[in-house]
């Protein structure tokens, strides 16, 4: 196949990139580099069957050529971004959806939209299974990612039963792993660069809040799968052990031996109070669940940071 994947120099779609060429296939990955990176495709520099093309989807979407699918993944995702690239999440998920939704129509090709457990908003179902509605703000601060990943959702079952488009959905929870940005500014990389580097881990509110943390290699195998299956309607990928915040904060500090500890800051707005996802669906229709365990998920993102942090 030859494949498009939106945001390919990102965290998540670069690790897209490695698989869907690792399987044979033919990408084309799409970035504009506004929070992804080339160091993350870096090593795919002179594949044969890989090209990089700079480009804002929001723009008009040219490719030359066939193509077979078209993954979009381009979107910042960290709680960080949503204050300050607010009309930029909103255009990527709006506009961005809407051209490469076009831009799959017009070549025949099958469309997979990453979507997120933030439809969920801030969740009264407790774990989310993808028929809840959820529970969002459409004025605060996660707001615009929320509200545009939903308008994203609604848009592609629009071209799909408009169209007739052959559409996927996947809602991703909490994913980490090597590639993440140093200065993320979620949880995993907060609490990775500042465990590396002997301060205490910044817990926000009380730490009684909750996550589970997937592996970005089981994410990957699971956004394989919905792509090669028939399921149209979403599909959560997530790991569902639960972890509160406080927790996993001292999980880390004692996987890094850190001794500094941790100190408590303001808890955000908005900021969910539980997620966990049902994967009854993933495990029904696709075969899937979470293969990496924690430990050793953070074991391999740790080198990963001790790399490019130069320690
Ligand atoms: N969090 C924290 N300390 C940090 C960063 C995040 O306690 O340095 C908390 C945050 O308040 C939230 C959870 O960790 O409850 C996960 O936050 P993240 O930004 O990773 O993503 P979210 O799941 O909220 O979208």
């Amino acid at each position: 196949m030859r494949v498009l994947i939106t945001g390919g120099a990102g965290f998540i779609g670069s690790h897209l990139c490695d698989r869907f060429l690792s399987e044979g296939h033919t990408v084309i990955a799409m970035d504009n580099l506004l929070t992804g990176t080339t160091d993350n495709i870096a090593h795919l520099a002179g594949h044969p069957r890989f090209r990089f093309i700079y480009h804002d989807v929001t723009e008009y979407i040219y490719v030359d050529g066939p193509i077979d699918a078209v993954l979009h993944f381009a979107s910042p995702a960290s709680p960080a971004d949503f204050p300050a690239l607010p009309i930029q999440i909103g255009k990527v998920n709006a506009i961005g959806t809407y051209r490469t939704l076009g831009l799959a129509k017009a070549k025949g090709a099958r469309f997979l939209l990453a979507s997120t457990s933030e439809v969920y908003g801030d969740p009264l179902v407790h774990p989310q299974p993808e028929t809840y509605w959820g529970n969002v703000n459409p004025i605060g601060v996660r707001g615009i990612y929320d509200e545009s990943k939903r308008f994203a959702e609604a848009l592609t079952m629009a071209y799909h039963r408009v169209h007739g488009l052959d559409t996927r959905i996947v809602r991703i929870f909490n994913t980490y792993g090597p590639r993440m940005r140093l200065n993320d500014g979620r949880v995993v990389p907060n609490f990775l660069t500042q465990a590396l580097r002997g301060e205490p881990l910044t817990v926000y509110g009380d730490g009684t809040q909750t996550r589970s943390f997937t592996y970005v290699d089981d994410l990957v195998e699971g956004i394989y799968r919905l792509l090669f299956s028939d399921e149209i309607e979403p599909v959560n990928i997530g790991n569902p052990e639960e972890y509160r915040i406080i927790d996993f904060a001292h999980l880390v500090n004692e996987v890094t031996g850190n001794t500094a500890g941790v100190v408590f800051r303001p808890l955000p707005k908005d900021d969910p109070k539980q997620r966990r996802p049902d994967i009854a669906k993933a495990k029904r229709v696709l075969g899937w669940e979470p293969r990496v365990p924690l430990r050793e998920g953070l074991r391999r993102t740790i080198e990963d940071f001790r790399r490019r942090m130069n320690l």
